[in-house]
């Protein structure tokens, strides 16, 4: 299978679906999707939908993955936090755009899965961390910006607080299955603006600040 071609007519379809963010074309053109799904499903890296990883998760699809962050406006000096590691493509995708990457994922399987596959790729500007990514990653707050890949019933408060000066976040928020895409802006005067925007479906974000683990 031709994956250089693939990824090249994955960056062509994102463009045509309004896609204009360089940046994030740019660093989707030149990340292996192939090299983070599971291995049976090698064939359908490219096609744009979700595909699944361990522990009922999910990869996001790259139209999605792609929209998300350029609402974030990503600039070569930023400090990104990412919640929800999963397979880590969204994050080795930021990894290309920004200096420094930290990824949160709760389930130790995928934070393992997640390590092995950047590391093997030589991704040396993210750091994957176990833990409850509803309560953010204080020890490297503020950051420029915050994307969180799990859907959650409103944007956590611990969240908001690690946003610094101008940084924005998008998050699914919403019911269990059904969430539409929400981006926060803090502003100078240390309030929040905030838009709503397409319809999504993610898994759902767990946690102290997110949904039970029984909740359904
Ligand atoms: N960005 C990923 C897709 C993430 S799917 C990729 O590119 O592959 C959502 C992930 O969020 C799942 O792996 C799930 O385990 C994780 N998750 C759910 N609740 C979480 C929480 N409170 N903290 C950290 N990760 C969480």
């Amino acid at each position: 299978m031709n994956f250089d071609q693939l990824r090249a007519e994955m960056v062509a379809d994102l463009r045509e679906r309004g896609i204009k963010d360089t940046a994030v074309l740019q660093a989707m053109h030149t990340v292996p999707r192939e090299a983070f799904v599971q291995e049976e499903y090698l064939e359908h890296a490219y096609y744009n939908g979700a595909l699944p990883l361990p522990a009922q998760q999910t990869i996001s699809q790259p139209f999605v993955v792609a929209l998300m962050l350029s609402a974030l406006k990503l600039k070569p000096q930023f400090n990104v936090l990412e919640i929800g590691t999963g397979s880590g493509y969204a994050a080795a995708v930021l990894g290309q755009i920004v200096r420094q990457v930290h990824t949160v994922e709760r389930q130790e399987a995928l934070v393992d899965y997640a390590k092995t596959r950047l590391q093997q790729l030589g991704y040396a500007n993210i750091c994957v961390h176990l833990g409850d990514g509803t309560l953010g990653w204080p020890e490297a707050a503020p950051y420029d910006a915050i994307v969180v890949a799990a859907g959650g019933p409103t944007v956590p408060v611990s969240l908001r607080e690690q946003l610094g000066v101008n940084g924005r976040l998008i998050m699914p928020v919403g019911s269990y299955k059904k969430q539409k895409l929400q981006l926060v802006w803090r502003r100078k005067d240390g309030r929040f603006g905030q838009k709503t925007l397409t319809p999504v479906r993610f898994v759902p974000l767990i946690g102290r600040e997110g949904w039970d683990d029984g909740d359904q």
